[in-house]
């Protein structure tokens, strides 16, 4: 049977895999809605690829010089700005919307999807860290169900697998390290935009690469992890494994350990979700265990990488501190990559910020909006 897709993001890292696994199972998929932000020569050349019925593009004047671009024969009605977004989001032929747009940006998109029941493919991990308990709130009210994108949750999601959630001891969260593992304070002083975004393992878009280094990006997880999983934030272990073999895993009441391992593809988890619960044969790469040769682990270190401890602070503090310390981490990881501060500053302000905020509860998206717009003031006053 078909299934009818929107991507949020299809310019990106994740929103071209998942094209790519749309051409494995063209049979399978139909793609109804993509969107970018300012690409659109990628966007024209998708439109004629995988003639989808919407496409939005940001800005009002790209998306007119792309329209003027198409051919007449072409079907696809070209939208543009936020609320061409949502309507990619909420397109009635679409079932499964794939989050993968970066940042915050992507809250109200999700939300509304949500609130048409559709099914969320879950990469855009801001949205949820933003949105914490109230997202997962609205997913259960609408009867929408949200599959993780990101490999460590899909990896837990998997070993979650014909288990009971109230029987989890501890999640085992893998991390690669980035491309400062091991390093002091006193070397990541002098660190350049292009150091941090040389990651060792993967190939992603600006801002995930920058959150990899800082360690940002495992604190991230660790709050969608909390939230999609529904553990205590003590019970999730970050554990450094740089070959990025083990994705992750669930050590269970009776210690049995279970973990999902695979090669560093993102098409894995991403074609996991878009067809749960079947498994799918694909041409993807094979897993040689004896090429690998070794699964190492290691500590993280919290004094160096302060992003990582910031995260756990903010989950024991809750309410509002996930929303400010995510919104801080997206300006200032802006900030550093336009050269506007150092690779350092991104921790020592995220922490200032924390401390100034006076975390409120979240009942509604009007307080997430707000305490994200009074993050953006703070750090613009700083
Ligand atoms: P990317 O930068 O490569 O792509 C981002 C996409 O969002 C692009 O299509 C871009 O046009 C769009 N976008 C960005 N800002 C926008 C804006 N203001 N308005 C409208 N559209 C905008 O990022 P990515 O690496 O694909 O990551 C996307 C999301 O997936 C992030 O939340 C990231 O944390 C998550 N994720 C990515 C990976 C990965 O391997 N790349 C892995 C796990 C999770
Ligand atoms: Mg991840």
């Amino acid at each position: 049977m078909m299934k009818h897709i929107s991507i949020l993001g299809s310019t990106g890292s994740i929103g071209t895999q998942t094209l790519d696994v749309v051409r494995e199972h063209k049979e399978k998929l139909n793609v109804c809605a993509i969107t970018g932000n300012n690409n659109i020569d990628l966007l024209e050349k998708q439109i004629l690829e995988f003639s989808p019925e919407l496409c939005c593009v940001m800005k009002e004047e790209n998306a007119l010089k792309l329209k003027k671009r198409l051919p007449s024969n072409i079907k696809t009605e070209i939208i543009h700005g936020m609320n061409g977004l949502i309507e990619s989001a909420i397109y009635y032929k679409s079932e499964i919307i794939v989050t993968a747009i970066s940042g915050m940006i992507g809250l109200k998109p999700t939300v509304a999807a949500i609130k048409k029941s559709k099914t969320i493919a879950l990469a855009n991990k801001e949205t949820l860290v933003t949105g914490g308990k109230y997202i997962i709130n609205l997913a259960k009210k609408y009867n929408s169900q949200i599959l993780p994108i990101d490999s460590e949750h899909s990896a837990i999601f998997q070993c979650l697998m014909s288990n009971h959630k109230k029987t989890i001891n501890k999640i085992i969260l893998t991390a690669s390290g980035g491309p400062f593992r091991g390093r002091s304070i006193e070397y990541l002083k002098n660190v350049t935009l292009e150091d941090a975004l040389n990651h060792p393992n993967w190939s992603m878009g600006k801002k995930i690469t920058i959150d990899s280094a800082t360690l940002m990006n495992k604190g991230l997880e660790v709050i969608e992890a909390k939230y999609l999983f529904d553990v205590k934030p003590k019970q999730i272990e970050v554990v450094v494994h740089p070959q990025s073999i083990v994705h992750s895993g669930i050590e269970y009441w009776d210690h049995s350990t279970i973990t999902q391992l695979g090669m560093p593809d993102m098409k894995v988890p991403i074609q996991f979700a878009l067809f749960y619960p079947d498994r799918i044969k694909n041409s993807f790469k094979s897993l040689s265990l004896l090429e690998i040769g070794q699964l190492t682990f290691e500590k993280a270190n919290l004094e160096v990488f302060k992003c990582l401890r910031l995260a756990f602070d903010a989950l024991d503090i809750g309410g509002t501190m996930p929303t400010v310390l995510n919104a801080a981490n997206e300006a200032l990881v802006n900030l550093f990559l336009n050269r506007k501060i150092s690779f350092l500053d991104i921790g020592d302000i995220n922490e200032r910020i924390m401390q100034k905020h006076n975390p409120k509860k979240i009942e509604t998206i009007e307080t997430i909006l707000e305490a994200e717009e009074w993050t953006k003031r703070a750090i613009s006053s700083f």
